[in-house]
């Protein structure tokens, strides 16, 4: 732990509550973090050039960031030849599209489904859970159930080519979940508005040929997305079983609560993994975002990229890694 998060740790001890002056900056002992007002959205893997780009629309539009990170996956979630997410996702082994995501809030509110099948767009249905139930989670018929109550539309998501690839995989029917740095792109998405205020979006297909009802990351929230619009937002993507047994992205925005710059904290989760579990064969990514707009990106193998737009300028970059090839 850095000297600073040390020294942070104990006067947060000392002067428990005592850690935020108002809502326009986080004020530690050392350093005081400025709220930015200005749009940004940072998103994971090259789809999120599209995805960042339509949440800036939406937010210049004066949705809010919460809008933005809903609407930007949207883009990713119904195009076909994205092949992890919505339409057209890869299946699981018995040939089944089925979706996972969830969305939180500036407010700490939190909405996710899992294991949903047949509907487009499952940030979309996460978002009615947080807005219309007294719930955080629905999972499959239930989650379908009530997508249709909401008017979403029933509809096939697996598209010819998907369909091709599992019938080719079929041959072999070789199940190795083994996750290298060509095959996942689950789509997770931190915005900040003229507010400052801060939400996250992330929606999946999962792994592909998974076992039917094999869930991931992408709908826990904490494990593939967390927003503590106090300190920072995180979002997870790759092998999902490592950020559930770590609770990654809960633990990125911990670390940025208790000191850590974004950068650093995203590195320091990829440590966590790398020290507890069996790292070497897996990929993850994580990327996150302070109040002050100061965004971090790391991951276990190189190949890791994300998309940062601000100001206009909607960049693909190459996160640093643990592992270097
Ligand atoms: N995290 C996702 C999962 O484990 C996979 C991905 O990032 O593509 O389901």
């Amino acid at each position: 732990m850095s000297t600073r998060r040390k020294f942070l740790k104990n006067s947060l001890a000392a002067t428990a509550g005592v850690g935020l002056v108002g809502t326009a900056c986080a004020e530690t002992s050392q350093t005081t973090v400025v709220r930015s007002n200005k749009p940004k959205a940072l998103s994971t893997w090259v789809h999120g050039i599209e995805a960042n780009e339509e949440a800036m629309r939406v937010m210049a539009e004066g949705g809010n960031a919460l809008d933005g990170a809903e609407k930007g996956v949207m883009v990713v979630e119904a195009d076909p030849k994205g092949s992890s997410v919505g339409l057209g996702g890869l299946p699981d082994r018995d040939g089944n599209v089925t979706l996972d995501a969830c969305i939180m809030d500036h407010e700490g509110n939190a909405g996710s489904v899992c294991f949903l099948q047949n509907i487009k767009h499952p940030i979309a249905v996460a978002r009615k859970v947080m807005e219309e139930t007294p719930h955080v989670m629905l999972a499959g018929e239930g989650a379908k159930r009530f997508a249709l109550a909401q008017g979403f539309a029933e509809e096939n998501l697996l598209t010819e080519s998907s369909k091709k690839a599992w019938e080719e995989w079929l041959k072999s029917a070789e199940y190795n979940p083994i996750i290298n740095v060509e095959n996942h792109d689950t789509i997770g998405l931190i915005c900040q508005d003229t507010q400052g205020n801060l939400s996250g979006s992330c929606t999946t297909s999962g792994l592909a040929y998974k076992m039917h009802g094999r869930v991931g990351d992408s709908p826990i929230i904490g494990a593939g997305l967390f927003v503590d619009n106090d300190y920072g937002a995180a979002v997870a993507t790759g092998m999902g079983e490592l950020m559930m047994k770590t609770l990654g992205s809960f633990l990125v925005v911990e670390l940025i609560r208790q000191g850590a710059a974004a950068q650093e904290a995203c590195e320091d989760a990829i440590q966590r993994i790398v020290d507890k579990l069996d790292y070497k064969s897996f990929q993850v990514g994580y990327l996150a975002m302070d109040i002050a707009g100061n965004t971090g990106a790391y991951a276990i193998h190189p190949g890791f990229n994300y998309a940062e737009m601000v100001d206009g300028k909607n960049e693909l970059i190459d996160a640093k890694s643990y592992l270097n090839g």
